[in-house]
C-alpha cells in the first residue's frame, strides 16, 4: 500500500503520517525530515540541501528525487510507505509515476491563518522526533512523552514560512488537479483534533483502496 499525504505547511501531515504508519505497519517517509538528518550529520547532500531550506525554497528535483528512490528500496518499505513531503510539485510526480504504483493521495486542506500560527508555534523532540505545539504545553520546555529537549525548526520563522507557502500555491496545488484526474485524490478538512482528523484521513484512505 503506497500512499502520498500532501497539503500546505503546517497542514498537519508529519503527524498524521505517524499514525498512518502505525495502524498499516508501512514506512513513513518524509523528505523534510531525510533533508534535517543529512543537515544534522552534515553530509554533503545536507550542506546542499540547507542552503535552499533555510530561505524556504525548494531543494533542486533531480536531488530529491535520487534520495527518494533509494529510501524506497530499504527494506522497511517492504509493506508499502506513506509519502509525506513528496512530490511537490508536477516534475516531482511524473518522476514517482516512473517508479512506483500510487493506491491513494489525501490533500490536508485548512484555512490559511490557521497554518501560520501552527508553524510558529510548532516544536519538535531532539531526543524521539515527537511533534508538540506552544499551545499544548502549557508552559513546559521538554518532550511530554520523552523529556527531551524542543527546539523550533530554523525554516519555521515568518519569512521563510511565507516563501513556503507562496511555493506551495504556485508549484503544490496543481497536484490536486494530477491526481483527482487519475480518481486516487481524497481530501480532508484538517483543523480539528488529531485523533479527529486521522479518523476522517483513515475512512477516505479505506475508501480509496476499496475504490480501486
Ligand atoms: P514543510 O512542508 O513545512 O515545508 P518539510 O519538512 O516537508 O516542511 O520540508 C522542509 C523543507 O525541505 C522544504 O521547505 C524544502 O526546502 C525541502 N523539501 C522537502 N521536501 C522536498 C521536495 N519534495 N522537493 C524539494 N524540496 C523539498
Ligand atoms: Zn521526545
Amino acid at each position: 500500500m503506497n500512499i502520498i499525504i500532501f497539503g500546505p505547511q503546517g497542514s498537519g501531515k508529519g503527524t498524521q503520517s505517524s499514525l498512518i504508519k502505525e495502524k498499516y505497519n508501512i514506512a513513513h517517509i518524509s523528505t523534510g525530515d531525510l533533508f534535517r538528518e543529512n543537515i544534522k550529520n552534515q553530509t554533503e547532500l545536507g550542506k546542499l540541501a540547507q542552503t535552499y531550506i533555510n530561505k524556504g525554497e525548494l531543494v533542486p528535483d533531480q536531488v530529491t528525487i535520487n534520495m527518494l528512490q533509494d529510501r524506497i528500496k530499504q527494506s522497511d518499505c517492504k509493506n508499502g510507505f506513506i509519502l509525506d513531503g513528496f512530490p511537490r510539485n508536477i516534475p516531482q510526480a511524473e518522476a514517482l509515476e516512473k517508479i512506483v504504483n500510487i493506491d491513494a493521495v489525501i490533500l490536508l486542506d485548512l484555512d490559511r491563518k490557521v497554518l501560520i500560527n501552527r508553524m510558529l508555534n510548532r516544536r519538535t523532540c531532539r531526543q524521539c522526533a515527537h511533534i508538540t505545539s506552544t499551545d499544548w504545553l502549557d508552559g513546559k520546555t521538554v518532550c511530554p512523552k520523552c523529556g527531551g529537549e524542543l527546539y523550533q525548526r530554523d525554516d519555521d520563522v515568518l519569512e521563510a514560512i511565507n516563501t513556503r507557502l507562496e511555493n506551495y500555491d504556485k508549484q503544490t496545488k496543481p497536484l490536486i488537479e494530477f491526481y483527482g484526474k487519475k480518481g486516487i485524490l481524497g481530501t480532508v478538512k484538517g483543523q480539528d483534533k488529531v485523533e479527529d482528523t486521522f479518523a476522517l484521513v483513515d475512512k477516505e484512505i479505506q475508501n480509496l483502496i476499496r475504490g480501486k
